[in-house]
């Protein structure tokens, strides 16, 4: 069996009147991320994993910002058509762990929500996909409540 692990980050700003969407979830809150795309940027890190993982470039290379397919693209299509990517190079996908850095909202209660969203999107099953997050204790620039990241590690197979 081939193992391979790949790591995904994502960073947006936050602004004002935007929604703000978090693994496919409507999160209640004033600001929003800001994007080509929705900006979902827990799903940009998984969708950044899994590429990675299966060794075949980065979100950039497959959904180019420059291309107005992707403008204010729901990213659970993105992280969908990764997934199917990397099954046409033979892998299947093993587990998803991913770890949200926010100081506001409090995310928490949508995690089991995010998870399934994210399993839906890539096919598994939720039990596959791990959402968590961390405070940044106020410091730097989400912190401040003026961008959110995420990060994800990815396990694929080759069965
Ligand atoms: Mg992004």
């Amino acid at each position: 069996m081939n193992i391979r692990v790949g790591l995904g980050f994502d960073i947006h700003r936050l602004e004002l009147e935007r929604p703000l969407l978090l693994g496919g979830v409507r999160v209640p809150y004033p600001k929003g991320l800001v994007g080509h795309s929705d900006g979902d940027a827990l799903f940009h890190a998984v969708t950044d994993a899994l590429l990675g993982a299966a060794g075949i470039g980065n979100i950039g290379d497959q959904f180019p910002d420059t291309d107005p397919r992707y403008k204010d693209v729901d990213s659970s299509i993105l992280l969908g058509e990764a997934a199917r990517i990397v099954r046409g190079h033979g892998f299947e996908i093993g587990n998803i762990d991913a770890n949200i850095r926010a100081d506001e909202p409090r995310l928490s209660v949508y995690f089991r929500q995010m998870e399934s969203n994210a399993a839906a999107a890539m096919g598994v099953d939720s039990a596959q996909v791990n959402v968590k997050a961390k405070t940044m204790e106020g410091l730097g620039s989400i912190g401040r409540g003026e961008a959110i990241a995420a990060d994800a590690v990815a396990l694929v197979y080759t069965p």
